[in-house]
Parts: C-alpha cells; structure tokens; sequence
C-alpha cells in the first residue's frame, strides 16, 4: 500500500484489504455462532456502509435479511437542534431480531439518535455492528457489539468512507496524513 491523495489530501496506508477481510470473517463468525437458528435482519447505513455490509453478508451462513437505509438530517421545529430521520425503513420490524450495520462510530451522535427512533418499530432486539469505532471520540454511551477496528481519533477513507465524495472505492482504510 502507498499513500493516495484525494481532492488536497494525502492519506497513509492504514488497514489492509487482507486484515480488514480476515477481521470481518472473525465477525460474521460470531454472529452466525450467535444467531444460529434465527432470522435476523440487517439494516445497512448508507452510503458509507455498503460495503462492510456487502463483504459481512457474504461471509453469513445463516439465514439472514439485509435492508439498506439512508439517514437524513433536518432542523427541528422545537430547540432540539436537528433531527435524524430513516428513509428506506419500510419493512415491519416487529418481532425481528435487527443487526444495525455502520461504517464507522465517531461521536456516536448518528446512532444515538437514530436507535430510539428504531425502538419505536418494535424489533425484538437491536445490536449494532460497526466496522471502526473513535473510543476517544465518542461522547454518547453506546453498546457496540461487534466492532471490526477501535481505531484513533484521526480522519480515514476508504473501504466505504469517503472525503468529499472520494476514496470510497479503496480496497483499503487510509489515514490522514499527519502533515497534510
Ligand atoms: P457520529 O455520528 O458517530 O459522530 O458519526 C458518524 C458518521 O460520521 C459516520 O457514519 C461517517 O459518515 C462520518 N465519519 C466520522 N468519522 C469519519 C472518518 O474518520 N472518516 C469518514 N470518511 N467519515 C467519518
């Protein structure tokens, strides 16, 4: 792996394709071990996710659904500030044992919002799957459950993640380069 520039950045190697693979095949094994005899439905978060989702799915032996949501944000009426709201969340999750699947966990300010929003659909259960978490960056207490990479608090693209629009198709997860 070499550094790649993106718009006006320069991003180190970081992750990978062979550790990011080996990592999600550790992960999709806990969860085939964990859900055996159920049904679990996945809802993958877009745009960044599409492709741990892709790659976790593959990797399923049990019988599992994946649905693909995309989150929107809006100002509020009230003083809450802004809003989060589902698009795509259109299947009946009642009874439903549901798997969120996430690029990455920064702040934790996306899932803390959007998780009671799910709750409110009456799913069975809820776990989240991330493929990176900030620990140093997260402010908002969240279980994760299965997390590929606790990584530190620096920018990354690749794998999904983007810069302004770029680098999402990266086979690997690059850094910011600490110079650029
Ligand atoms: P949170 O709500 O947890 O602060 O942020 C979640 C979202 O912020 C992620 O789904 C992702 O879109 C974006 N994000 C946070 N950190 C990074 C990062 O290091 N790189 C990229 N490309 N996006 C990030």
């Amino acid at each position: 792996m070499t550094q790649v520039t993106l718009h006006d950045k320069t991003f180190d190697p970081y992750l990978n394709e062979a550790t990011i693979q080996a990592r999600i095949g550790e992960l999709a094994a806990e969860i085939n071990r964990e859900y055996a005899g159920k049904q679990p439905l996945f809802i993958a978060i877009l745009n960044g996710a599409f492709m741990f989702a892709s790659d976790l799915f593959k990797q399923l032996t049990i019988d599992a659904e994946i649905s693909f949501i995309k989150l929107a944000s809006y100002k509020g009426t009230n003083s809450t500030g802004t809003v989060i709201t589902a698009i795509g969340l259109d299947q009946d999750l009642i009874g439903r044992d549901v798997i969120v699947v996430e690029d990455i966990v920064d702040t934790g300010k996306t899932l803390a919002e959007f998780l009671p929003k799910l709750q409110h659909h009456q799913p069975t259960s809820v776990r989240i799957a991330t493929l990176l978490h900030k620990p140093e960056a997260t402010k908002h207490p969240l279980t994760l459950d299965y997390v590929g990479f606790s990584i530190p608090n620096k920018f990354v693209v690749g794998y999904g993640l983007d810069y302004d629009g770029l680098g999402r198709n990266l086979k690997e997860i690059y850094q910011l380069a600490e110079n650029a």
